[in-house]
C-alpha cells in the first residue's frame, strides 16, 4: 500500500462552504453495476462550492448544480435523457440566490469551475456577470458535444449562454505536477487550491484538492464516483468492527450499536471471495462512464485521499452527507476539528436498511 504525499504547506489556504444546488432522484440500476436489493434509487443532491482565497481576495465555485428553468433551456436530448431514465429534477433556491441572500455579490466570483458538462454540475453561468471566467477541463473546447454550445449547435449537451460574452478558459494541466497519481495545477500559485485532471466519467473531468489548514484538504472529487459505497470500504479506509455513529434506520433497528458484519453479510465482494473488509461495495458501470477504464484509474486514485486522516474526500452527490454537514453560509473550513468526516464516513450504509432488514 503506497502512502499518499499531500503537498508542501506555502503559507496559504482557502475557506470552503458547500452549497446544496438541486436535487435528483434516479433508479440504482442506471449507476452501479450490481445494486444491492432493496437499494432501488438513488437520490442525487447536486452540491457547488464557494472557495475563497482571502489572501489573494478571489473567489470561486466549483460546479453550480441544477438551474432553475432546465425545463426551458436544456438541449432536447437531455430533456429526452432526463425522461427516459424516468429522473426526478429539482431545484428551488439557485447558487445566485444564495450568495446574494448571503450578501455576497456575484461580481466578487472570479472563476465558476465545472467538473465537467453534466447539466447536474453546470447551473446557469449566464446569471453571472462577463466579470467571472469559466473554467472547464481539458477537451472540452474540441468536443462538438460540448463547443459550440446549443442552440448554435443542435447536438451540444450544454447551452450557449454559458459562455457568451465570457473567458472560457481549458485548465492547461502541460506543466501539471504529480498529485496523488492526479496530474496537479497549483491554481492560485500559493498551494491553497490544486486542480486535479480526473477524467473517466467523462474526457473532461476534474477535481480540486482545496488546503483548509496547513495540514488538511477537501477533495472535491465531482463525479468520479456517485455513491460512496464506490469507495469504500477500501485497503485505505476498512470497515470497523463496530460503526458508530450506528447508520441503522432507528425506527425499525433498536440496537444501540452496529456491528459491521450485518453489512459485510450483504456485500456483493462475499459473493466474488474477495476482502468484504476493503472491497467497496459497488463497483462503477459503463452506462455512467464515458471511459470506464479511466474512470476505474480515477476512483483508484482517489481511495488513498478518502484513507488519510487528512483529506475530506467531498463526492457532487453524497446524500449520506446532508445531515451531518453545515450548509452555506456556514463553513466546512474546520471540517477536521468539527468531525464531520468521522461522523459521516459509513452514513452511506443506512442505504441499504432494506437489505439488512433480514439480518439485523
Ligand atoms: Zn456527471
Ligand atoms: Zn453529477
Amino acid at each position: 500500500m503506497t502512502s499518499l504525499k499531500l503537498p508542501q504547506f506555502k503559507g496559504s489556504t482557502v475557506e470552503v462552504s458547500i452549497l446544496h444546488a438541486g436535487q435528483t432522484t434516479v433508479p440504482t440500476a442506471y449507476v452501479f453495476e450490481t445494486p444491492i436489493p432493496g437499494h432501488d434509487l438513488l437520490d442525487i443532491p447536486c452540491y457547488s462550492f464557494l472557495i475563497e482565497n482571502k489572501k489573494k481576495s478571489q473567489r470561486v465555485l466549483f460546479d453550480l448544480g441544477i438551474r432553475k428553468d432546465w425545463r426551458e433551456k436544456l438541449p432536447p436530448t437531455i430533456l429526452d435523457q432526463i425522461k427516459s431514465a424516468k429522473a426526478v429534477v429539482e431545484i428551488e433556491h439557485d447558487v445566485a440566490d444564495q450568495l446574494r441572500k448571503a450578501n455576497i455579490p456575484l461580481h466578487s466570483i472570479n472563476s465558476i469551475i465545472w467538473s465537467h458538462h453534466h447539466m447536474d454540475h453546470t447551473g446557469d453561468p449566464s446569471i453571472f456577470p462577463p466579470s467571472t471566467e469559466l473554467l472547464v477541463g481539458p477537451g472540452f473546447q474540441l468536443d462538438k458535444a460540448t463547443t459550440p454550445g446549443y442552440p448554435d449547435n443542435m447536438d451540444a449537451v450544454v447551452t450557449n449562454d454559458a459562455f457568451i460574452g465570457r473567458n472560457l478558459v481549458e485548465v492547461d494541466f502541460s506543466g501539471a505536477i504529480d498529485l496523488g497519481g492526479f496530474p496537479a495545477v497549483d491554481f492560485f500559485q500559493d498551494g491553497s487550491l490544486y486542480l486535479l485532471r480526473s477524467n473517466g466519467h467523462t474526457h473532461n473531468h476534474i477535481s480540486a484538492l482545496a488546503r483548509t489548514s496547513e495540514n488538511h484538504f477537501i477533495l472535491l472529487a465531482g463525479d468520479v464516483a456517485h455513491h460512496p459505497g464506490e469507495y469504500r470500504p477500501s485497503d485505505h479506509l476498512p470497515l470497523p468492527t463496530e460503526i458508530t455513529p450506528s447508520p441503522l434506520d432507528r425506527a425499525t433497528h433498536t440496537v444501540p450499536a452496529c456491528p459491521s458484519s450485518i453489512f459485510e453479510a450483504i456485500s456483493p465482494a462475499r459473493l466474488k471471495s474477495k476482502n468484504v473488509k476493503s472491497t467497496p461495495f459497488y463497483e462503477l458501470n459503463a452506462a455512467m462512464n464515458e471511459d470506464l477504464e479511466n474512470a476505474k484509474v480515477s476512483l483508484e486514485r482517489m481511495i488513498p485521499f478518502d484513507g488519510s486522516e487528512n483529506v475530506f474526500v467531498i463526492i457532487a452527490h453524497d446524500a449520506s452527507l446532508l445531515d451531518v454537514l453545515p450548509f452555506f453560509p456556514e463553513s466546512l473550513t474546520d471540517w477536521e476539528v468539527k468531525g464531520y468526516k468521522v461522523a459521516g464516513t459509513w452514513q452511506f450504509l443506512k442505504d441499504f436498511n432494506a437489505a439488512i432488514g433480514q439480518f439485523a
